[in-house]
């Protein structure tokens, strides 16, 4: 614990920074952390567990093992200078709820935190955290879609509205998806469309090739209709 004094200009450097504090780097919170330092996005890791911390230096732009429901550990590391934090603490629900209070308290502009249930979330929502989040309820929906059509891919961006990823039915192939009257006939748009390695925006002259695969939107039932005509 005495290691994260000596981090702190490091911390309030990197708070000035296109950059993004993630508190709990268990297998979530590493995976975005370690996706937001590929996208070019500087991460503060904090974690309690020296093991974990060891094994993520070098990866990220600073971790370091601290004790997030302190205080003056937050202070310290400058987390309140950060304009997102990542809350990635799930299974421990107290620590959790600590931290989201603290970072609350330290005005972080914007919060995100992951929740293991819809208790843990509601809590979190209650005490004002900006984006509660759910991963495994989340992923589990989504593959739920998978398991039971043929889509390739499957995000629901609100209840009721998603986007698939499918191969493209034998039906519209041939020619221009203008004249092939899927908006009306199937309530869904094609988006966008792959073809020979790489993807395009779809518009009225598009025409698909039996290889290809396309980006379907629309509401959940239909655009999951569409995906598993052949
Ligand atoms: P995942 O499913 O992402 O692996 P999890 O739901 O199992 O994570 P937890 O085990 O609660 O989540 O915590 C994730 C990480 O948060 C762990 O690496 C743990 O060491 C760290 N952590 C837990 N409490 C604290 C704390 N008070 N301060 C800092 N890090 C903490």
């Amino acid at each position: 614990m005495t290691k994260f004094l000596s981090f702190t200009p490091d911390a309030r450097r990197i708070a000035e920074a296109d950059s993004v504090a993630v508190i709990g780097l268990g297998r979530f919170g590493t995976s975005l952390a370690l996706e937001l330092m590929s996208s070019g996005t500087e991460v503060l890791g904090i974690d309690a567990d020296e093991d974990i911390v060891q094994s993520l230096n070098g990866e990220l732009t600073q971790v370091v093992r601290a004790d997030s429901t302190r205080l003056d550990v937050l202070r310290q590391l400058a987390v309140g200078e950060f304009d997102r934090v990542v809350l990635a603490i799930g299974n421990d629900i107290t620590a959790s709820i600590l931290t989201a209070s603290l970072l609350l308290q330290l005005q972080v502009p914007v919060i995100w935190a992951k929740a293991v249930d819809e208790q843990h979330g509601a809590v979190l929502e209650q005490l004002g955290v900006h984006h509660v989040v759910y991963p495994e309820k989340d992923m589990g929906r989504r593959v739920a879609h998978l398991v039971r059509g043929a889509a390739l891919d499957f995000i629901e961006i609100a209840p009721g509205y998603a986007i698939v990823k499918a191969p493209a039915p034998s039906t519209i192939q041939g020619k221009p998806l203008g004249e092939t009257g899927i908006r009306k006939t199937h309530g869904v748009t094609i988006a966008a469309y792959h073809h020979n390695g790489t993807w395009t925006n779809a518009d009225n002259s598009t025409v698909l090739d039996p290889d290809d695969t396309i980006l379907v939107v629309g509401p959940t039932r239909a655009a999951e209709g569409f995906a598993q005509l052949l």
